[in-house]
């Protein structure tokens, strides 16, 4: 997806277009339009943006990012990001250890945590069970959970994939092997519309769908 200049070339752009292949800006511009929620429009404001902030600003954001990818790994307890051995939560001796909230993706922990209603672990699935795209419980962090259930200290497990198909079809299969090892398993429903996505689920609501969570 290349965005054109050519509409909209000031005089002075020349210069900064003069990388190694002459293509600099336009790179900066196509990178910028492959991110989530950035169109053509933002992608051309970003870029000019960083082109009138001094070097060390562009510095900054450049290494940001590197540093993301270098220093940050999935938790080896829960799944969500971490920065140090174990993810913030995990390593939170504070939290309550006899409640873990299943999540389907990293970013989801984030929603549940903004709305303050959560006060346990977490377990991050790496995704939901989808037949059509050969992801089956083998696939996910199922496994895993597992054996942390297993310790016998968990007491309830709360099922927060969303609530579209596959989230609900991940929920039941979830719960029917979750019961019979004698923990109680809630879902989320008050709140949420069906087909909603935690990640994009307002505080308040998610919030009251957490704390007005059913029985399954
Ligand atoms: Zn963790």
């Amino acid at each position: 997806m290349a965005y054109g200049f050519d509409d909209m070339t000031p005089a002075g752009l020349d210069h900064a277009a003069s990388g190694n292949d002459g293509r600099a800006l336009q790179r900066l511009l196509d990178e910028l339009g492959r991110l989530p929620g950035i169109g053509p429009k933002s992608a051309q404001r970003i870029a000019y943006y960083l082109l009138e902030s001094d070097a060390e600003r562009a510095r900054r954001l450049a290494s940001a990012i590197l540093d993301v990818k270098k220093q940050v790994h999935f938790c080896p307890v829960c799944f969500s990001y971490a920065t140090r051995k174990t993810c913030d939560v995990c390593a939170d001796t504070t939290r309550d250890r006899t409640s873990i909230c299943v999540v389907s993706e990293p970013r989801d922990v984030s929603a549940v945590e903004r709305t303050g209603a959560h006060h346990g672990l977490y377990h991050v699935l790496g995704g939901v069970i989808s037949p059509m795209d050969k992801i089956g419980p083998d696939q996910l962090h199922v496994k895993e959970l597992l054996s942390r259930l297993a310790s016998g200290e968990v007491e309830e497990v709360i099922l927060a994939t969303n609530t579209d198909v596959e989230g609900e079809a991940t929920a039941t299969y979830l719960s029917r092997i979750i019961k019979p090892l004698g923990v109680r398993v809630t879902r989320f429903a008050v709140g949420m519309s069906v087909g909603g996505e935690v990640e994009l689920a307002d505080e308040l609501s998610l919030g009251r769908a957490i704390e007005d969570r059913r029985e399954l």
